[in-house]
């Protein structure tokens, strides 16, 4: 425990109770959250014994409940680092695996009630990317998170922002930005810790009206989008030192470095992290080397795949690597070895001491941003089934190569009719809320090849 951790304690949170010193549901929350962060900084020999064992129960499982996964795992139970030579899952074989056999998890009856969110990618081939998670899987990632703070020493007595991307329905109803406020960010430890508020503000891509609710309240911690901060510092500019920002936490997508550099200058820290829906969190920004992100342990295993060298990236041609990442608690859909679509500089240490996978450089993740004429970034929803009804099509792809103008390539189930294709056009030009032209170029396929995630949306601006 760190004195930030130990300030941030509430006068009253310990218990009246004899014998005891916590309530039963803090003093088991903590001893996850301790027992995380004592797995992500063990020495690797135990940490690599946890994992093997870990991913023993995931390949027995699999094995005995699909088919599809007995059919291709070779034999014998390999150790934590010795997946090499085991089968790449790739995107279609996983949405063959779940449209033929469901969430796994329905064939145990302990698990069978446990069933929990189910993800769908936003999809850019008409057939989205489904994958099932249990309700534990959602509790992990959330004391994992809470785990980071107190691994880095972070103060827990500040309030926490989110700003998410606004959802279909609230474009449709034309609702700028809805805001959520729980009193306390930290679940049953909010008792033990004087926590500050969880605000979620839903906001589409209007920079002024986000800043008018975040002037409201001290911010503290803010998760958002690089595009959502960088509008917010083109639209406040020194002005955004006002706002309370404790820390800036990044994921999703690029993060421009001048903007670090920007936010650094005005007293505010970033910290990035490498996630996504089916595999919770993958890996967190280094607290020492900015750029560098430890693998998470206690979540997913990291392996490279195949290796592209890429030119025109800081640090001249780097060679990265097509990422492979098991989740270990993935027993609703096994994950093992899947080729989640990113890209990345894999080591197996950090500079700043710590023994474990290590990525840097990840790419991928630039999604639904278009550039404006005036160099702004725009925020472009972009959602099939409108899109589908308007124009029904086997698969699209959007692509932006100069400033106010998108093309988007089509591909359509029978003809595009004349009044199919202005409709399309204006509805995109309504959502996106911007001067922007669309260009609809019908063509019999789309070529992925650069691609491998479908990521829908490309900007190579
Ligand atoms: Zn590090």
């Amino acid at each position: 425990m760190t004195p930030a951790l130990l300030q941030g304690l509430s006068e009253t949170g310990f218990s009246a109770q004899p014998l005891s010193v916590l309530q039963d549901e803090q003093t088991r929350e903590l001893g996850v959250i301790s027992s995380l962060a004592m797995l992500e900084g063990a020495p690797v020999a135990t940490r690599r014994a946890w994992q093997t064992a870990q991913l023993h129960n995931l390949i027995g499982f699999a094995r005995q409940y699909s088919p599809f996964w007995r059919a291709r795992l070779p034999a014998g139970q390999p150790e934590a680092d010795g997946l090499s030579q085991w089968p790449v899952l790739t995107r279609e074989q996983l949405v063959h695996q779940v449209q033929a056999e469901g969430p796994l998890s329905r064939h145990v009856p302990q698990l069978a009630s446990s069933l929990g969110q189910t993800y769908a990618s936003s999809g850019s081939t008409g057939v989205p990317v489904q994958t099932f998670s249990l309700t534990q899987n959602a509790r992990f990632n959330e004391l994992r998170s809470l785990a980071q703070y107190v691994m880095e020493g972070r103060r827990l007595d500040l309030n926490r922002t989110f700003i998410k991307p606004a959802g279909g329905q609230q474009i449709a109803d034309g609702q700028r930005v809805r805001v959520e406020i729980q009193p306390s960010w930290l679940g049953s430890l909010g008792g033990l810790f004087a926590a500050g508020h969880y605000k979620t503000v839903h906001a589409d891509f209007d920079a002024a009206a986000i800043a008018r609710e975040l002037r409201l309240h001290p911010v503290g911690y803010l998760a958002c989008l690089g595009a959502h901060m960088e509008a917010l510092v083109q639209c406040l500019g020194d002005d955004i030192a006002q706002l309370g920002i404790h820390m800036w936490l990044h994921h999703s997508d690029d993060r421009n470095p001048e903007l670090v550099a920007f936010l650094r200058d005005r007293g505010v820290v970033t910290r990035s992290s490498y996630s996504c829906a089916e595999l919770g969190p993958i890996a967190t920004e280094c607290p020492v080397c900015p750029g560098q992100y430890h693998v998470v342990h206690s979540n997913v295993l990291v392996q490279g795949g195949e290796t592209m060298a890429v030119s025109g990236l800081e640090g001249g041609v780097l060679e990265l690597r097509h990422l492979l990442v098991t989740h270990l608690h993935s027993y609703a859909t096994p994950l093992i070895r899947y080729e989640v679509g990113d890209s990345a500089v894999i080591s197996e240490r950090c500079a700043c001491g710590h023994e474990g996978t290590t990525l840097s450089h990840i790419h991928g993740r630039r999604k639904n941003f278009v550039r404006a004429r005036d160099g702004a970034w725009v925020y472009l929803p972009i959602f099939s089934k409108p899109m589908s009804d308007l124009a029904p099509f086997k698969e699209f792809f959007f692509e932006q190569l100069e400033p106010g103008r998108v093309l988007l390539w089509w591909v359509p189930v029978g003809e595009l009719s004349a009044h199919a294709r202005s409709s399309l056009v204006a509805y995109l030009r309504g959502v996106s809320r911007a001067d922007l032209d669309f260009e609809i170029r019908l063509t019999d396929h789309i070529d992925w090849h650069h691609n491998p995630k479908r990521v829908p949306f490309i900007c190579r601006l």
